[in-house]
């Protein structure tokens, strides 16, 4: 039987409501008001940034683009009255370890955000009939391997205590600014078995859970928990995405309460009580720039906003770099941009339902809150290679489903539910990204007819409405995925770590003097990690003459 505990971090406060939400600029300040700090975007990083500023002293103004904060990290009525869609991401799993969250730095609960832990954790079918689920217990997950090979079960375990071992110094190197500590391979040439772990990050996901396990049905389980970060599992330095399964042994994958935007309006809420601003339907068009030094944006209703200490932007780096004089980027820097590489790109659907998906387990049947299909390890192989072709493969594809209102009821009205099938399809078609208008539905339907294999209660009498999101439709919704990039751009050996978004502008600052850069295009990268968020921060506190950890009451 699927459970499902809740928590909040802090009992307390009255939730205060997001005052300014969506009022337009006018209605909140003139044109001439100043700022400390002008913030272009407003996804959950750009948006934490400014939370830890805003607590800091510093007056933010933050302008989003798209009538409604969040970017990716949204909730939306896609479909139909009372049905509250995830527009992009569910799963709030890496932020867990983020400070923010791990040790309550601003409070959020009492600012609206509680998360909701289900159990079981993930849940694969298989082509044959089998399956493997994912439990909180680790006990129960073994006993899922063991169904496959006992030798499998005890590797699981083992990998979980090899990733325990070392876990801290992965987690701090994602949460720490590049630079403001030792790179993690120096630190981990000092522990025990760090050796070790300096050669298993090198190598690929698939080569690790190849070598780790010995039956395909395990293998498939881990790749899938493997991709779900969008790189080709067999592309070098994916190692660490080998760990997906066991990084989530301990965290699970939660999810807020009312949808995931639940995150960003509650820091919206912690932005206004702590005297920002935020005004939506703002498009920042060009960086101002004066006297060498970026002192505030143009947007393209022609208004301009000045930032007396800095600017920060989650603007895609692509077009960022259009906003101001190419001369004042360096040619470093904009061939790092030139040279940056989309990652194989998300398609979505999202149903109103009568029914959650349904599937047969043993003596009975399951509905898990997250669920996955992927046929064989070696399907998963084939991410790389059709995105580099351009070409879609509907054949066996590769489904992420997610049913948050089985444990959120708060999400669909009593009894329906709130369903999101995600595939991997490359942007850039043969024919051109505009083709996807032509093929969007036909995917669709193909995805649909192919999860009905393993979930067959759904069908089109349980369906109610739908809304199909192709990757160009992504890049519509919001231009930071661009080239349907749900991660920035891919996480490859070229742009992780130091050499995100360009080696020696990893620290968040920009080539322009005033001007930062946060969010998926900058370290650890995307996701909902807000590490990027945190860590612009920890950099723009550090250049004010302050810390992060004075800032929330903890002095260093
Ligand atoms: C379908 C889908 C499912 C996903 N599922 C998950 C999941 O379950 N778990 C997970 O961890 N991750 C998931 N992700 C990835 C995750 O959503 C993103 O990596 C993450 O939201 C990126 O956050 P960000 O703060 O860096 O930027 P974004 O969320 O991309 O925010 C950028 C913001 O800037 C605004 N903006 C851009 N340009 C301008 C401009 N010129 N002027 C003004 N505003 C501008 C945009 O409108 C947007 O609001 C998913 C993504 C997709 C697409």
């Amino acid at each position: 039987m699927a459970k499902f505990t809740r928590r909040r971090f802090v009992k307390g406060a009255a939730i205060l409501p997001l005052a300014a939400k969506h009022m337009a600029l006018q209605q909140v300040t003139g044109a001439s008001d100043r700022f400390d700090i002008v913030v272009a975007g407003a996804g959950h990083n750009s948006l934490i940034t400014a939370a830890y500023l805003a607590k800091a002293g510093y007056r933010c103004l933050v302008l989003e683009g798209r009538p409604k904060i969040g970017g990716g990290v949204k909730t939306a009525e896609l479909t139909l009255r009372g049905f509250h869609d995830d527009c992009c991401s569910t799963a709030h799993v890496f932020i867990q370890d983020n400070p923010l969250i791990k040790n309550d730095e601003l409070k959020l609960g009492d600012y609206g955000l509680e998360y909701i832990d289900p159990d079981p954790i993930f849940h694969v079918p298989f082509p044959d009939g089998s399956y493997l689920t994912q439990w909180r217990d680790l006990d129960r997950t073994c006993a899922e391997f063991a169904k496959f090979s006992k030798k499998d079960a005890a590797a699981y375990r083992k990998m979980l205590a090899d990733l325990d071992a070392i876990r801290p110094l992965i987690v701090a190197g994602s949460f720490t600014p590049i630079g403001f500590g030792k790179p993690l391979n120096d630190q981990l040439a000092q522990v025990p078995h760090g050796k070790l772990w300096q050669r298993r990050l090198a190598m690929s996901a698939w080569d690790v859970i190849h070598d780790t396990f010995e039956d395909d049905h395990c293998r498939t389980f881990m790749l899938y928990m493997s991709h779900l970060a969008a790189e080709p599992p067999d592309a070098p330095v994916t190692g660490r995405l080998a760990y997906g399964a066991p990084r989530q042994q301990h965290s699970g994958r939660p999810l807020p309460k009312g949808g995931s935007g639940a995150l960003t309006e509650a820091l919206g809420r912690f932005i206004e009580a702590h005297g920002g601003t935020i005004v939506v339907n703002k498009w920042v068009k060009n960086l101002i720039v004066e006297g060498g030094k970026c002192v505030g944006v143009e947007c393209s209703d022609g208004s301009a906003y000045q930032a007396s200490k800095a600017v920060v932007s989650t603007i895609h780096i692509k077009h960022l770099v259009d906003m101001a004089p190419r001369e004042m980027w360096g040619e470093d820097f904009l061939y790092g941009v030139e040279t940056w590489q989309a990652e194989n790109a998300m398609f979505a659907t999202h149903y109103a339902t009568s029914e959650p998906p349904i599937y047969k387990v043993d003596g009975g049947t399951l509905s898990p809150v997250e669920s996955g299909v992927l046929a064989s390890p070696y399907r998963a192989l084939r991410f790389g290679f059709d995105d580099t072709r351009g070409v879609v493969n509907l054949e066996e594809p590769p489904l992420q489903v997610i049913c948050c209102s089985i444990a959120d009821p708060t999400r669909a009205p009593a009894g329906m539910h709130t369903l999101k099938v995600l595939g991997w399809q490359p942007y850039m078609l043969k024919e051109g990204p505009e083709h996807w208008d032509k093929i969007k539905y036909d995917v669709s339907d193909a995805n649909l007819k192919y999860l009905r294999r393993f979930a067959p209660n759904l069908t089109d009498d349980k369906i109610l409405a739908r809304f199909v999101e192709s990757p160009l439709d992504l890049e519509r919704m919001n231009p930071h995925f661009w080239h349907g990039s749900a991660h920035g751009g891919a996480q490859s050996a070229a742009q992780t770590g130091p050499l995100r978004p360009m080696a020696g502008w990893a620290q968040h600052r920009m080539p322009i003097a005033g001007l930062y850069q946060t969010g998926a295009t900058t370290h650890p990268g995307g996701s909902v990690t807000g590490g990027p968020g945190r860590n612009a921060a920890t950099v723009m506190l550090k250049d004010f003459g302050t810390s992060i950890e004075e800032v929330v009451g903890k002095k260093a």
